[in-house]
């Protein structure tokens, strides 16, 4: 058992155990074999990033389940505490379920996702599992057995649908899971009919992909390998961008050769490989990795996106690492980098008015605060918009903070009164509109 050749006591042995009847875990040989340092084992960074930790819950959710895992418990009631647990764990931040639903006349389309209007966001039914999970994953609720949480659909006609009457989107995300878990013939499925050309507003087909980092050999030397990157090819033929946007954790993940030849067969077909990750407590936080990461993907042709603040959603209080030490680790890391790995942008949290980044820590009037901008944001006007909140050394989410230099936050809504009076009264007292 792995766990037990990382050295853990069968008390933790057990706790992992419990962990993961909550949280999805999966593995694969080449991790095991090819990324893990078993030596390093269990404080390994790539060991951490796979393999559940058993303190990532609450500690007395694991010894509930633990006792039940113990006692021989039926799955009826295993699955009862699990799902108990979940619900508390925030399985779909930032309002993803309500919020960026969309529906084609009058329809909701389930599997898709417009937040931002120029991206659609699409979940193809038979993407939403990985090569192996990883242990902070954002979107792990796609991953448990509980089929009113997850996104899906194998219906791309409605995509095509829903993208001819909205010609402000610009950008298709494929994402899940990892859609490159699919094979060739299935993923020309969901591709092929978005390179009609009635759907020439469509500038950019995007693919959110761990598959470089956990099965380099998608691309190199699995049976569909040479089909998969034909297939790309057909996509920058269209005219159109082709980007894996892809995420590495942590600097061991770039070293394989195989990966070096993927990320070249790749790119030969006119694609472009996008980076990105979240900043992790005990994995990658140490301005150190993110520098040797940025660095190393430039060497091999990838650009460097995105780092991004872990979600509140899952273990998150286990993994968070507060703002002010995420935008310290960011700028420590940026200085040692050249220009070309500039292009990366953070740290960054997807929260629900948009995507909002810590550009940094500032004194304004002998007050000390966060400077802020959304770099994205649900309502278009606010995009650039640069805004205050009152520094808090221990704020690890955008929810933790209080507006400085301003009553509220700029996507927040103006109250249409003050508390105390009354609408209609002759002494309403109306709130200037921001
Ligand atoms: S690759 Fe992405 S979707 Fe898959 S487990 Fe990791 S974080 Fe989650």
């Amino acid at each position: 058992m792995l766990t037990a050749r990382a050295g853990l006591s069968p008390d933790e042995r057990l706790a992992v155990r419990a962990v993961a009847t909550v949280l999805p875990f999966r593995t694969n040989s080449y991790v095991v074999e090819n990324l893990i340092d078993w030596d390093a084992a269990p404080d390994d960074p790539i060991y951490r990033l796979v393999f559940p930790q058993p303190d990532m819950l609450p500690a007395g959710d694991v010894r509930r389940l633990a006792d039940l895992l113990e006692g021989g418990a039926p799955q009826q009631q295993l699955r009862a505490a699990a799902h108990e647990v979940r619900m508390r764990l925030n399985p779909h931040p930032a309002g993803q379920l309500l919020l960026n639903a969309p529906s084609l006349h009058g329809r909701p389309l389930p599997g898709l996702q417009h937040k931002y209007p120029e991206t659609v966001l699409f979940f193809p039914r038979q993407g939403q599992t990985c090569h192996a999970y990883c242990t902070y994953c954002f979107r792990w609720a796609q991953f448990v057995d509980e089929p009113e949480l997850k996104m899906a659909t194998d219906d791309v006609g409605t995509l095509v649908a829903y993208l001819a009457e909205h010609p402000e989107v610009t950008s298709v995300l494929i994402t899940g899971g990892d859609p490159m878990i699919m094979g060739e013939a299935v993923l020309r499925r969901y591709i092929e009919p978005l390179l009609d050309p009635s759907l020439d507003h469509l500038e950019s087909i995007r693919i959110g992909t761990k598959s470089l980092s956990y099965w380099p050999q998608r691309f190199v030397t699995d049976p569909d390998a040479d089909a998969t990157l034909r297939l790309f090819g057909e996509v920058v033929d269209s005219g159109r961008t082709l980007a894996l946007m892809a995420h590495f954790s942590h600097p061991r993940e770039l070293e394989p050769l195989l990966l070096d030849q993927a990320v070249r067969r790749i790119t030969g077909t006119g694609a472009v490989i996008r980076t990105q990750a979240p900043l992790i407590r005990t994995i990658n936080d140490d301005p150190a990795a993110w520098r040797t990461m940025w660095r190393t993907q430039v060497r091999m042709g990838m650009i460097p996106y995105y780092m991004f603040i872990e979600r509140d959603t899952g273990p998150k209080d286990y993994f968070a690492v507060p703002l002010a030490r995420a935008h310290e680790i960011f700028r420590e890391a940026y200085r040692g980098t050249s220009g070309l790995c500039r292009t990366v942008r953070g740290p960054s949290m997807s929260a629900t008015p948009g995507k909002v980044c810590v550009d940094g820590v500032a004194e304004v009037a002998g007050i000390k605060v966060f400077v802020l901008r959304m770099i994205q944001a649900r309502d278009p006007q606010l995009v650039g918009t640069p805004f205050f909140a009152r520094f808090d050394p221990a704020a690890t989410w955008l929810t933790d903070l209080e507006p400085a230099f301003a009553p509220r936050f700029p996507y927040e809504p103006a109250p249409d009164v003050l508390p105390g009076f009354w609408p209609g009264e002759p002494d309403e007292l109306m709130l200037p509109a921001i």
